[in-house]
């Protein structure tokens, strides 16, 4: 049995060896919010267990063993994201924190029923692919926000899910997986991104862009 840190330094590993380039332990230190001397020691304690390799050059990565066990706990978050967010209504900014604790607990058995329930879902509430049962991750292709230009239009296809009062922001102009905007205008200089969703103007800061995915990108006429 792993311990529930042991679960989400896998399940962090993945996540930004997925985002590409080289995990250290200073990164990963970083992006659990732990001090690097923790995360020293946990990398020491996986690598013993043959979950992840350390090279000197090439920072932590995820054997197989460490993977399948990552993916696992991947899956149990976003089908408890979904499972919470459609049977019991949570909203959609507050079903990352609850699936943060019940990923580590929930059986396999727990696990099969939600899956079967939501009808056999592909994608939880925030747009991010849910792993199948045997590890396999199907995502569709998309760019950030933040390469779009005016005119184009395109369908929101994932969004960060990890940042509750981003995503009630977001919530407020509906821009959730699966809703269509054009890009009226970029401000030079690194501005603002102005988008027409549904006829109605709104201003997207940059900041809030870099963790809006899109795809269908679509090149439109301006008027
Ligand atoms: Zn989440």
């Amino acid at each position: 049995m792993l311990t529930q840190a042991a679960e989400d330094y896998l399940k962090s590993i993945y996540k930004l060896q997925e985002k590409g380039g080289k995990v250290s332990t200073g990164n990963l230190a970083e992006y659990l919010d732990v001090k690097p001397s923790s995360a020293t020691g946990m990398i020491k304690k996986l690598k013993t267990m043959k979950l992840v390799s350390h090279e000197r050059y090439q920072g932590v990565t995820l054997t197989d063993a460490g993977k399948t066990i990552a993916l696992e706990i991947i899956r149990h978050h976003r089908l408890l994201e979904l499972y919470l967010f459609k049977a019991l209504g949570v909203p959609w900014d507050g079903v990352h924190e609850e699936a943060e604790k019940l990923e580590h607990v929930i059986s396999e058995d727990m696990e099969a029923r939600m899956d079967a329930f939501l009808g056999y879902p592909t994608e939880d509430p925030h747009g991010s692919p849910i792993p199948d049962k045997n590890g396999v991750v199907l995502k569709a292709p998309s760019v950030q926000m933040t390469d779009l230009n005016n005119g184009q239009s395109c369908v929101v296809a994932e969004v960060s899910d990890d940042d509750s009062a981003l995503l009630r922001h977001l919530g407020s102009f509906s821009l959730y997986p699966g809703t269509a905007f054009r890009v009226i205008e970029v401000a030079p200089f690194e501005g603002p991104f102005t988008i027409d969703i549904a006829g109605q103007q709104v201003v997207i800061g940059r900041e809030v862009a870099k963790h809006i995915f899109v795809n269908n990108i679509e090149e439109t006429d301006n008027v």
